[in-house]
């Protein structure tokens, strides 16, 4: 066998933008969405890529000390219109610092979230969760439709477990954030049926509602829509620190990139959620404290769908 033979045409930049097309077709994201290459040459060589959720000052500090020539972000670094990328702007100041070290940066947002695996499954796999179904299919006929596809999943957890239980679970197997893990609902209700969506989840509480699931675990949960919901009978909810549901995918995302690309991988354990001190009061229990439901009598944790309060809720108000 010779020696001699020329070593394979190094990784460009180019080839790990066609390869995560592959897996996270840009058109399957949302329309107000905006993923893909952000800078750096096509041409550019790539022997290491830096995974993150988020591109900030301290990650693309830590990419750059990992000597990476790339960083592949799950968040938009510039998700709205810009009309400067000064140095003496947050967001510029990263755009130069990138530049100038040649370190090219890509976005694969909502177009991974939708995608089987996706963001959503590799938050179900901290659970166990098997039999699999998205939460939010996309609609007939849009671009991301297809099989298994869709925002969030649906699934049954390995053992069913009360609310209470589940939630110090979710604290155990996620990455750990000063938020931690809160729940809303009957602590002693039995959840056999989770639905989990990465990120801020909001939106998809009527789709949890809808499945019939037991609970709902996400990001990012408001006081009026989600006591408005509990309140009409929805699925409990676990309201974990937004970094943490989308910080498990990073895993894949970089399996993916190490086997079909070939480059070296390293992933960002730095917790980039903005929150830094979670305190309970000293009259609560601890880190796993709970109280009854909205209204004072302790709910039977045999009732899955607890009465309405509805007399204690102000009119929505939304922001
Ligand atoms: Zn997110």
């Amino acid at each position: 066998m010779s020696t001699t033979a020329n070593p394979p045409p190094p990784t460009t930049v180019a080839d790990v933008v066609a390869g995560l097309a592959q897996r996270y077709p840009t058109a399957w994201a949302e329309d107000w969405d905006r993923v893909g290459l952000v800078l750096g040459e096509p041409t550019a060589g790539v022997r290491r890529v830096a995974c993150v959720v988020d591109v900030v000052p301290e990650t693309v500090a830590e990419a750059l000390a990992a000597g990476a020539d790339m960083i592949v972000a799950h968040h938009p670094l510039l998700l709205r219109g810009v009309s400067s990328v000064a140095p003496t702007t947050y967001k510029g100041r990263i755009v130069h610092d990138l530049i100038k070290a040649d370190v090219a940066l890509y976005v694969a947002h909502t177009n991974a979230d939708v995608a089987a695996p996706g963001v959503s499954d590799a938050l179900a796999a901290r659970f166990g969760l098997t039999g699999l179904r998205p939460l939010h299919p996309p609609a007939p006929g849009s671009p991301a439709a297809g099989a298994g596809r869709g925002i969030g999943r649906i699934g049954e957890l390995p053992r069913p477990m009360t609310l209470a239980e589940l939630t110090r679970h979710a604290a155990a197997v996620l990455p750990a954030t000063a938020w931690g893990v809160r729940a809303a609902g009957d602590p002693g209700r039995m959840v056999r049926t989770l639905a989990v969506s990465g990120g801020s989840g909001d939106a998809f509480l009527r789709a949890a509602t809808a499945a019939g699931v037991d609970a709902y675990l996400t990001a990012d949960l408001r006081h009026h829509p989600a006591g408005e919901h509990l309140a009409a009978g929805g699925p409990a909810l676990l309201d974990a620190a937004h970094w943490a549901t989308e910080r498990p995918w990073l895993d894949d995302l970089a399996a993916v990139l190490r086997a079909e690309l070939g480059v070296e991988t390293t992933v960002s354990d730095l917790d980039t959620d903005p929150w830094t001190v979670h305190a309970t009061a000293p009259t609560a229990a601890g880190p796993a404290a709970t109280r009854t439901a909205p209204g004072g009598a302790p709910t039977p944790a045999a009732d899955p769908d607890p009465a309405p309060a509805a007399d204690d809720k102000e009119p929505r108000r939304e922001g």
